[in-house]
């Protein structure tokens, strides 16, 4: 249950024992923090080719254990439609929530996270988050590298700096069934944002540019350019012909 990247990669590793792995996204789409639609129809479609199956854009509704399988008890996944899916293992996936209660019995405001402002400081003077526990920017990060940040900038505001923490760069890669995709900064697209794409045999590369710099990218089937972009987010260097840097 979950189609994001370790809900991948645990299905490619089962399917490689040879065992057949069928996953269950509540999104309408594999990896929605990480890939657009059409990145995302193109990876579903080279995973269903490996052998991996999907119910995408469901609820699972309930799980009931029933008779006996190969490996033991079985189950009965139901979904949100009525239809049902019998699996010898189950296996969750489906991303982190924080355990704010602890906070919010303090009195600090919490949303999905513990709320901080800019300086990571939460609604109560003196009181200041960072890392998974806190929604900084309206976003649970989840991941080493942000909270490691946001540790640092909690920690200089807290000894009397005012040092504004911009948000953290975020990007992943995933190598399954010898599908490269790596992904970057910020994949929406919308109004003052820029796309440029390639297609190609077995690959699909995306850019979205923001005031002519690099907002964020995917890179899928082929990911050599991941390093490369990296250091152009991460530079804010302006780009004048983002059609040379998916060549
Ligand atoms: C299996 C796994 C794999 C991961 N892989 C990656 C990865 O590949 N890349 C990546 O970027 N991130 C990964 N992460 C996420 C990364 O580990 C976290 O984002 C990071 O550890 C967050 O740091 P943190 O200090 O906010 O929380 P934590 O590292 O969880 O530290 C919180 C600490 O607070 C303690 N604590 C909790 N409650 C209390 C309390 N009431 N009083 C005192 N202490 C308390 C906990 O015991 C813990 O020691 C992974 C996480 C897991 C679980």
């Amino acid at each position: 249950m979950g189609g994001g990247l370790l809900g991948i990669e645990t299905a490619a590793s089962l399917s490689r024992f040879g065992m057949k792995s069928t996953i269950a996204e509540i999104s309408d789409r594999l990896l929605p923090r990480q890939l657009d639609a059409e990145g995302a129809a193109i990876l579903t479609s080279m995973l269903e080719a490996g052998g991996l199956s999907f119910i995408l854009g469901m609820t699972t509704t309930g799980i009931s254990p029933v008779g006996y399988s190969a490996v033991g008890e079985g189950f009965l996944l139901r979904f949100g439609d009525g239809s049902t899916l019998e699996a010898d293992i189950v296996i969750f996936s489906a991303g982190i929530r924080p355990n704010i209660e602890l906070a919010r019995k303090a009195g600090i405001a919490c949303d999905k996270g513990i709320l901080v402002d800019e300086y990571m400081e939460t609604n109560l003077p003196g009181i200041f988050a960072a890392g998974d526990a806190a929604q900084a920017g309206g976003r649970v990060y989840g991941l080493w590298l942000p909270a490691k940040e946001q540790g640092g900038f909690a920690g200089r505001n807290a000894a009397g700096e005012k040092a504004a923490y911009p948000g953290s760069l975020v990007s992943s890669t995933l190598k399954v069934n010898g599908i490269e995709l790596a992904s970057m900064g910020s994949i929406e697209s919308g109004e003052g944002i820029s796309v440029t794409t390639r297609r190609g045999e077995g690959s699909f590369k995306r850019l979205f540019l923001k005031d002519g710099r690099l907002a964020g990218a995917i890179l899928l089937g082929d990911a050599a350019a991941f390093q490369p972009l990296q250091k152009l987010l991460k530079s804010g260097a302006a780009i004048a012909d983002p059609e040379s840097l998916l060549a």
